[in-house]
């Protein structure tokens, strides 16, 4: 079994009570500073696992998805030019765990193709009938030219395996960002559902904005991931979540539990997960907000 090797987790009653007793349970384990982690294979619960960056695993109605996958070792790539700290080369982090084990899964989520979240790495070693879901005909035609052979499009209403997946919109940036930045391009979310089951919203590379409003009206989740890294192209505001954002995604789901990724792994991403915490905290949000170290699984 994998052991997480960072913070333990650390849920309030709260937030305890809003994910279920496994959670409980952790928070109780964490407590006592047992690790928090378990296996990705463990378990008949859904769970989230942070990866790095924005790359997840998250078990969802015992299907095995594994969502953004950015799969290179640590450094491989220059930092994005024109954007903060582009010094740095990317990965900052390395891969908390084996690449085999992150790539043992049932299909693949890509929300975009920008190379944070679908790399060379990932190209390479994804097998290539893997069942990969594309936001749009465009995306699914650039990954079939990499040569996968089982690539579909998401829809507001697909399925795949009993789970039901819904796209839900985004926006990477401010309306003057998109105009000023076209490669910024589109993006999407996507809504887990299955009867029984709490129902998950990964909002993916977006802002806080109308098309997040609408999906937190539409699909009512239980649990919102957020990319809250708060990514910056020189000269614009952020091009994802920041801390504010966080807070409007907060007050617009006040019931929801938040899990923050997308931080701490590539060059622009400004906001640290200790400066989150914090804003949390002071705004007091901080029992609705999760914010794993990369390596570390939640059940949700
Ligand atoms: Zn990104």
């Amino acid at each position: 079994m994998l052991r997480n090797n960072d913070t333990p987790t650390r849920l309030s009653r709260r937030q305890a009570l809003k994910l279920g007793a496994g959670a409980f349970a952790a928070s109780l384990a964490a407590g006592l500073g047992l690790s928090t982690a378990r296996s990705w294979a463990a378990g008949t619960g859904n769970t989230l696992t942070q990866v790095r960056n924005a790359t997840l695993r998250i078990n969802y109605g015992g299907v095995r998805f594994l969502v953004d996958p950015l799969l290179a070792d640590k450094g491989t790539y220059p930092g994005f030019e024109g954007s903060a700290n582009s010094e740095l080369r990317n990965p900052l982090v390395p891969l908390p765990m084996p690449v085999d084990h992150i790539l043992d899964v049932d299909a693949v989520i890509v929300t975009h193709l920008h190379s944070d979240h679908w790399d060379d790495a990932a190209k390479a070693r994804l097998p290539k009938s893997m069942p990969i879901l594309a936001q749009n005909d465009e995306d699914a035609a650039v990954i079939s030219g990499s040569g996968f052979t089982d690539v579909r499009v998401l829809t507001e209403a697909t399925e795949f395996n009993g789970v039901r997946l819904a796209k839900t919109a985004g926006q990477h940036g401010t309306d003057d960002t998109l105009r000023a930045i076209p490669p910024l391009g589109q993006v999407c979310g996507v809504a887990f559902r299955q009867p029984g089951a709490k129902t998950l919203y990964l909002a993916g590379d977006t802002i806080w904005n109308s098309h997040v409003e609408k999906a937190i009206t539409e699909h009512r989740p239980d649990v919102i991931v957020l990319n809250a890294g708060k990514a910056v192209m020189t000269g614009f505001p952020p091009i994802i979540m920041g801390e504010a954002d966080v807070l409007a995604v907060h007050r617009a789901a006040p019931d929801a539990v938040l899990i923050a990724s997308h931080m701490e792994a590539i060059n622009h991403c400004v906001l640290t997960r200790a400066e989150l915490r914090a804003f949390s905290e002071r705004e007091g949000f901080a029992s609705s907000l999760l914010i794993p170290a990369d390596g570390e699984t939640l059940r949700v």
